[in-house]
């Protein structure tokens, strides 16, 4: 049996936090794990950012829902569910990802937890586990499935290690040139052909 393992941000959905900046306008909040590397460092600037601007869930989620799924991005979705069991395994935060998990019809999403005060503010995270992404694939694969995972940067690079096969998909090039060992797509179209590439069934476009 296989599984796709699909990362969210960039692969299904644009980043949240750039857009979220975009449209609120807060430069600050436009930086990313590129600009601090710490991502504890990271979250606790954006955590005070929104508690300065007296963004709580409710606005930032308003916000969210006016964000779509990528051009073709809800059509890959489907095409691959009807070819392998899909899940998503993302750092976003649930309460942000709702919005846009709604309009991909809701696949099965692993990823973090926010801690939402009385207030309605965000007062903090919850992280699942270190390194989720690899080792949601090396439980899976515990169950004796076959696994093939797509994302499109450096968080993704130890689940697609772990993968049986891993594919780049929309990856920047120094992250394509890093990684020369996954095949590197950068259309839907492309990225359906890896996966059936990758499987052991004899599947069609
Ligand atoms: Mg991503």
């Amino acid at each position: 049996m296989e599984l796709a393992c699909l990362d969210l941000e960039g692969v299904l959905v644009p980043e949240i936090w750039i857009e979220f900046a975009k449209a609120t306008g807060i430069e600050e909040l436009k930086a990313t794990t590129r600009d601090i590397p710490d991502y504890d460092v990271l979250m606790k600037q954006r955590l005070r950012i929104l508690e300065e601007h007296k963004l709580g869930l409710k606005e930032i989620q308003d916000v969210i829902a006016t964000l779509k799924p990528l051009d073709g991005a809800v059509e890959f979705v489907d095409w691959l569910r009807e070819r392998f069991q899909v899940i998503i395994l993302s750092d976003t935060f649930y309460e942000f990802s709702q919005p846009l998990m709604r309009q991909l019809g809701f696949p099965t999403l692993l990823c973090h937890r926010l801690n939402i005060d009385e207030r309605g503010m965000v007062a903090g995270y919850t992280l699942r586990q270190r390194d989720p992404k690899r080792q949601s694939v090396l439980a899976l694969k515990t169950l004796y499935y076959r696994v093939i995972a797509a994302g499109d940067s450096y968080n993704d690079t130890t689940m697609l290690g772990e993968a049986d096969q891993g594919i780049l998909f929309h990856a920047p090039q120094n992250v394509i040139e890093q990684f020369p060992q996954f095949p590197a797509v950068h259309t839907y179209e492309d990225l359906k052909k890896e996966f059936i590439k990758a499987s052991n069934r004899e599947l069609s476009l």
